[in-house]
């Protein structure tokens, strides 16, 4: 759909019955008109939730294999779900769910498990250009203030930051075990267009980018700070916007989740008000298959955990 520019107004017009909201996933998913995938043929009738071939008479359902498979949600309440989220500056939490939208706190954490599986970066969508890659620690700080014993929970994380003029383009963020060669190349392998040119500092795990397919550009200074400005900007956004969103450090097991849901936000920064990032986002969950068993294995835990979160009262920080 052509229309970044959707208003809270349009949105309550547009997507207020099942069926509206149907039609518009319709357009999304064909937007040459719904195709059927047994014959390729164009001739399809819609029985509710099904459609029929009038070619081969192969019959299939409109949302299987997307994220709205076998929910139990209107896809009304899918879609207030997604255009709240898409508005909100930080992320959400399934309490947050429950409270602003009534959803029952086991459907919301259902949901936001979900939605932050459609966020993770398809391969297509590679950074390219200028690229500034680091490592950071993230973490342990935000648990220390909690009052916790345990002070191992800092995360390293390989960053990647596209230079956009004198601003930051697109980014990526993943978690890795430790900065040996090996894992910063599986990370810019699936992040960065070969081609593209890395910036980063003086660390030996680099040195063979070169050789590999990229323009590598070495940056020593005494202080990396001023090296690598991007990244370190993006690290205290990153922070800022984890500890907004979750009033505390995440579990390791879990940051890869909401690591994807602020790429997925940084990268969107620029439209979150206009709609735009609405719409990626009910893109993205027509091609995201539903959530395997293994998705929802760790839930207990996590539900657990969300429900002794701090209160946090600095919410109004800028964050992009
Ligand atoms: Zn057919």
């Amino acid at each position: 759909m052509e229309d970044y520019h959707l208003t809270q107004s349009d949105f309550e017009r547009w997507f207020s019955t099942q069926e509206s909201c149907i039609e518009y996933l319709i357009k999304v998913r064909w937007p040459q008109g719904p195709r059927c995938p047994k014959c390729q043929g164009t001739r399809l009738w819609r029985y509710g939730m099904t459609l029929k071939c009038s070619g081969c008479r192969a019959s299939f359902r409109l949302l299987a294999g997307t994220m709205f498979q076998d929910s139990h949600l209107s896809l009304v309440d899918w879609f207030r779900i997604m255009w709240f989220i898409s508005n909100q500056k930080f992320g959400l939490t399934a309490m947050e769910l429950h409270k602003s939208l009534g959803i029952s706190y086991s459907t919301g954490w259902n949901i936001l498990r979900k939605l932050r599986k459609a966020m993770v970066p398809a391969g297509g969508e590679l950074l390219t250009g200028t690229v500034e890659v680091d490592e950071a620690f993230i973490g342990g700080l935000i648990d220390g203030a909690k009052g916790d014993s345990k002070t191992s929970n800092q995360v390293l994380v390989v960053m990647a930051a596209e230079l956009d003029g004198k601003s930051i383009g697109r980014v990526r963020v993943q978690q890795i075990p430790s900065a040996t060669e090996e894992n910063l190349f599986d990370f810019i392998r699936s992040s960065l267009k070969i081609g593209t040119t890395v910036i980063t500092d003086g660390w030996m795990g680099y040195q063979g980018l070169g050789n590999n397919g990229y323009l590598h550009k070495v940056k020593i200074m005494n202080q990396e700070k001023k090296a690598l400005p991007n990244i370190h900007k993006m690290v205290t956004l990153m922070k800022r916007w984890l500890l907004g969103s979750l009033k505390k450090f995440p579990n390791k097991e879990y940051l890869d989740y909401y690591l994807d849901e602020y790429t997925f936000r940084f990268n969107h920064r620029r439209a979150i008000m206009g709609g735009q990032m609405f719409l990626r986002l009910v893109e993205k969950a027509l091609i995201t298959p539903p959530l395997m068993r293994e998705d929802i294995r760790a839930r207990n835990i996590e539900e657990q955990k969300l429900f002794f979160e701090l209160p946090m009262s600095n919410q109004d920080i800028p964050l992009f």
